[in-house]
């Protein structure tokens, strides 16, 4: 039975057919599905939906990328704060939206703190940015990193899984996992891996997982980069809606069978053992069994 390590049901394009999406993932032998949150409110609704159904479960965080709407808030509110002069110095913690996903990990469905890490891609189309004010500036990638380390922590001190976001960020995501890896106690995983040799260097020597997503179906370097990977390190997810294996949106976990019968045959194995090892390993990261 496969497990989609991430796969997003609770974003809006699934509305209304979750139940179903999830019926047709079963149908075709997805067993387990690991629902990512990307910031409070989407960590609530991946909470929700896997209290609901078997065989589906939360990580809940704030993503690299929903920082940014926390620096807006953040600076407003320093800028308010330095025009008051007598006025209260609130704690800029309140605007972090930490303590809601700390709250979130005492459900016993939630297995991991995830997405988080860092993203230095400038998206044209992100919901920030309306008036293309979009920037990946230096104190916006810091408060990514302030948050990246004080999630590594959440994830420690609940004893769930790590789901890490990378993009374009390698030497800074590498720089905090070394310096943290006392707290990398539980298992981590590079979900949607770009394919680099320090990233699968890193990933071998503290034996973290690496996601593989649908996008392999048509990029040849990480049709490359794949031949690399151990078996005992690969976990398969279809990140849902995104990535699909036919450049379709959205893509839904049913898809996971796709990727895997490809990676099968990259790999030079059979599609059964490809199944067992990556179930097994997923229920690794995730259960710690
Ligand atoms: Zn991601
Ligand atoms: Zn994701």
């Amino acid at each position: 039975m496969f497990f989609d390590t991430h796969c997003h049901l609770n974003f809006q394009v699934f509305a209304g057919r979750v139940e179903e999406v999830i019926a047709e993932a079963k149908k075709a032998g997805v067993s387990h599905i690991v629902v990512p949150g990307t910031d409070i409110e989407t960590s609530k609704k991946a909470v929700e939906i896997a209290e609901k159904y078997d065989g589906v479960y939360a990580a809940v965080g704030i993503h690299p990328h929903h920082v940014y709407q926390i620096n807006q808030k953040r600076s407003a509110e320093s800028e308010r704060i330095r025009n008051q002069k007598n006025s209260d110095r609130s704690d800029i913690s309140d605007y972090s939206g930490l303590s809601e996903i700390e709250k979130l990990l005492i459900s016993n469905k939630v297995v991991a703190v995830g997405e988080v890490g860092l993203d230095k891609h400038e998206y044209k189309k992100t919901v920030y940015n309306v008036h293309k004010v979009y920037k990946v500036h230096k104190e916006f990638i810091e408060l990514q990193k302030e948050f990246f380390v004080e999630q590594i922590k959440l994830a420690h001190k609940y004893k769930k899984a790590l789901i890490i976001h990378n993009r374009e960020a390698k030497k800074e995501i590498l720089e905090i996992l070394t310096h943290h890896s006392s707290l990398i106690t539980y298992h981590s995983v590079f979900h949607c891996c770009e394919p680099d040799e320090k990233l699968l260097e890193f990933a071998k020597k503290h034996k973290m997982f690496i996601g593989i997503d649908g996008d392999i179906n048509y990029r040849k370097d990480k049709q490359e980069f794949i031949k690399k990977i151990p078996l005992e390190l690969l976990v398969l997810e279809t990140d849902s809606p995104y990535l699909s294996p036919e450049r379709k949106f959205p893509n839904e976990p049913k898809n996971i069978k796709i990727i895997a019968e490809f990676i099968a045959k990259l790999k030079n194995t059979s599609i059964k053992r490809l199944i067992k090892v990556t179930t097994k390993n997923a229920r690794k990261l995730f259960f710690n069994n």
